[in-house]
């Protein structure tokens, strides 16, 4: 471990102390004229780094990849992932893990380079990331943080002067992605699959070591650690519900095992509440869409318990039973927090057996009249019932006084109610066409003012401040449905 004091990186590489199999170490690939596009002081900040180091040139170049701070050790991870359902063995091909940062409150995070050029598992691709994707990346995983949602970080986005070529030529660019591991479902899959069992194991200590300490005494330490990563999925997944996210690519490779959010390529915010809702331009039959995501976590973690099969018992059948059974507890986990939480949405505190029929009654009606899913709660939030149709009709007026008469079935005050409702409703989300507009600017005018107020803005979505009005508005209607492309 070596602590620069002037930049503040301060690398201890557990990861490279794993089996070879799981990793190629792989120095990034220098790039023309680096530019630093956006750097995130507060994630500097508790990273432990020195922001006005990391902005300088010699900062920037290691953003860049062109320069290698001390004590990195540079490395592709290997993984496999079922994308779309059907196995392949993949890898960071386009990604290159610099090391681990321990930060001054003794946390361990991945440093991640994405889109610093080849390795060995890019098979046809360049390794690279385009400018725009990139900062939609830093976008919403910056919101989903402020959201109080698990996410990987953003620390940067430099452009590397460069041209990647898709469809079009776009400019280059890397973010630096900070997580608190790379560890995916895909990484299990990968050890269980092509590698003697001893590696799955090492593995799996490892996971448990970095993410669930607390299960390392238990009988069967395998068991518990794969119900905990159950417990954060149900949790994380209840979350993106709550606020309308779409990841739209929960392929096994994107599912890490820590419960942080992870891989930003098309995924997006629903605007009108409609559980069809599906963004991806190749998730043709709708596998991903918003009310999918919480069937697909199940799938996934399916695969992530076979995965460990040979750790949970020596009898394959009874690996078997115990993997059901901890599987089975997913649905009632999912529910649980998503029903606490949308009834923080509605301001009710104690439990009624009736909430959720309360609740799927509203979620009906948004879906009937085409509502939008932030904007209804918002309204009910700040009682201004206008601006949408759905208010005017007399289901709604029917719905709403079922509401107030739960509301009134309990002791807190209206005032305890519009703080939960606050706490519990954004005011504002990525929007569509505000992160577009934003990353417009940026990419084609070199205007970065846009992308700055929309990040300040995302910075704190509960505010319910009069700034946040003109930020609340969905896109006006247009002919075309909004798609999203994998940010390849
Ligand atoms: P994703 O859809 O972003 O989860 O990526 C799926 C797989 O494709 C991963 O193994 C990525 O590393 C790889 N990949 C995506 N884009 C590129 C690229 N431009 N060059 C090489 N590999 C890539
Ligand atoms: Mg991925």
């Amino acid at each position: 471990m070596t602590k620069n004091m002037e930049t503040g990186w301060n690398f201890d590489n557990s990861y490279v102390r794993l089996p070879q199999s799981f990793f190629t170490s792989q120095n990034p690939t220098p790039v023309s004229s680096p530019k630093l596009i956006i750097f995130n002081d507060s994630v500097a900040a508790f990273l432990g780094l020195n922001s006005k180091e990391l902005k300088s040139d010699e900062g920037v170049a290691v953003m860049a990849g062109n320069k290698i701070p001390e004590g990195a050790s540079p490395l592709a991870q290997a993984y496999a992932g079922h994308q779309f359902g059907h196995l392949n063995m993949l890898g960071d091909g386009r990604a290159i893990l610099l090391g681990e940062q321990l930060t001054p409150s003794g946390e361990r995070f991945d440093i991640q380079l994405k889109g610093p050029g080849r390795t060995p598992y890019s098979r046809g691709g360049d390794g690279r990331a385009a400018l725009g994707p990139m900062l939609r990346e830093y976008i919403i995983s910056e919101a989903m943080h402020a959201l109080g949602i698990p996410t990987t970080r953003s620390l940067s986005v430099v452009a590397t002067g460069e041209p990647v070529f898709r469809e079009d030529e776009l400019p280059g660019a890397i973010l630096t992605r900070v997580a608190a591991s790379h560890l995916r479902v895909g990484t299990f899959q990968y050890a269980a699959g092509a590698r003697p069992v001893e590696e799955l194991q090492a593995l799996a200590d490892y996971a448990i070591k970095r993410h669930y300490p607390e299960v390392e005494a238990d009988e069967n330490q395998y068991l518990s650690f794969l119900q905990e990563v159950i417990k954060r999925q149900a949790k994380l997944i209840a979350n993106w519900q709550l606020v309308g996210f779409i990841h739209g690519v929960m392929n096994t490779d994107n599912m890490t095992i820590s419960g942080e959010t992870i891989d930003y390529g098309p995924c997006a915010f629903m605007d009108t509440y409609d559980p069809a809702t599906v963004f991806s331009s190749i998730d043709r039959e709708g596998r991903y869409a918003y009310g999918n995501q919480p069937n697909i976590g199940i799938w996934n973690l399916a695969r992530f318990a076979e995965s460990l099969l040979p750790l949970l018992a020596d009898d394959q059948e009874e690996a078997v039973t115990l993997a059901q059974e901890k599987l089975a507890d997913f649905s009632q986990l999912f529910k649980s927090h998503w029903l606490g939480g949308m009834r923080g949405k509605l301001g009710i505190f104690n439990e009624e057996a009736e909430d959720e029929s309360l609740i799927e009654g509203l979620l009906d009606l948004m879906q009937k009249n085409r509502a939008d899913y932030t904007n209804t709660f918002r309204a009910l939030t700040v009682d201004k019932l206008e601006n949408l149709k759905l208010f005017d009709t007399p289901e709604f007026a029917v719905w709403h006084k079922q509401w107030q008469e739960r509301l009134e079935r309990q002791q807190e005050s209206k005032d305890s109610i519009l703080q939960r409702m606050k706490k519990s409703n954004p005011a504002v989300i990525p929007r569509n066409h505000r992160v577009e507009e934003a990353l417009d600017a940026a990419v084609n005018n070199e205007d970065y003012s846009v992308m700055e107020k929309l990040l300040e803005v995302l910075s704190n979505p509960y505010a319910h401040t009069p700034e946040q009005e003109d930020y609340t508005a969905p896109a006006a209607a247009t002919a075309r449905p909004y798609k999203t492309f994998c940010g390849t």
